[in-house]
């Protein structure tokens, strides 16, 4: 039955899949995200919207607001402790009532220098990507990680992803979880 109801039957009604560009980090985050935009992603409000008897359509993870895009990804409890992380990671303020469509599409100026938005992006990508996982680890396997082992895989992962893909040496380990917003996009190995 988890089969059933799982991101699939939504992703089946895309074909092919579009995908939404950043160079930086896997095309499955970009779909992902594409999706997320679109609202086709298996959030509760979503699936009932589309005739699945679900008994509930209470968040998993918080178990007291109805689960829509916007809650699961970035307004339940369980989201903002780790958005809060990021933006501690960042160094940087998501404004109040901040908007998860601008945040990803990066329309509203958040203080990130042009030259770093690209990889502040990925980084935001990568985090709706992350939560995502964590909701299903829940729903699935009845399993879920803490805010801080999220975070500490988002700052793992963008870090190997982004390092393998950027074409001039990319910043030591240590720099990206100090100051990702304020050093230099490059180490310069001189
Ligand atoms: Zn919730």
């Amino acid at each position: 039955m988890a089969k059933l109801i799982d991101d699939k039957s939504i992703q089946r009604e895309l074909n092919p899949a579009p995908t939404l560009k950043n160079n930086l980090i896997p095309i499955k985050v970009g779909i992902f995200v594409w999706r997320l935009l679109r609202k086709r992603i298996a959030v509760r409000v979503e699936l009932d919207r589309r005739g699945i008897d679900l008994g509930t359509l209470l968040c998993p993870l918080c178990n007291d607001v109805v689960e829509s895009v916007d809650h699961a990804i970035f307004s339940c409890k369980s989201a903002q402790d780790i958005w809060n992380g990021i933006s501690k990671w960042w160094n940087l303020s998501l404004p109040p009532g901040s908007i998860l469509d601008d945040l990803i599409k990066c329309s509203t100026s958040i203080g990130v220098e042009s030259s770093k938005r690209k990889i502040w992006q990925a980084v935001v990508w990568v985090t709706c990507y992350l939560i995502w996982k964590n909701r299903n680890l829940k729903v699935f396997k009845n399993d879920c990680w803490a805010a801080l082992k999220v975070i500490a895989e988002i700052q793992v992962k963008t870090y190997e992803w982004i390092k393998n893909r950027s074409r001039k040496p990319f910043l030591p380990w240590q720099q990206w979880l100090l100051l990702p917003a304020s050093s230099p996009l490059t180490h310069d190995p001189g």
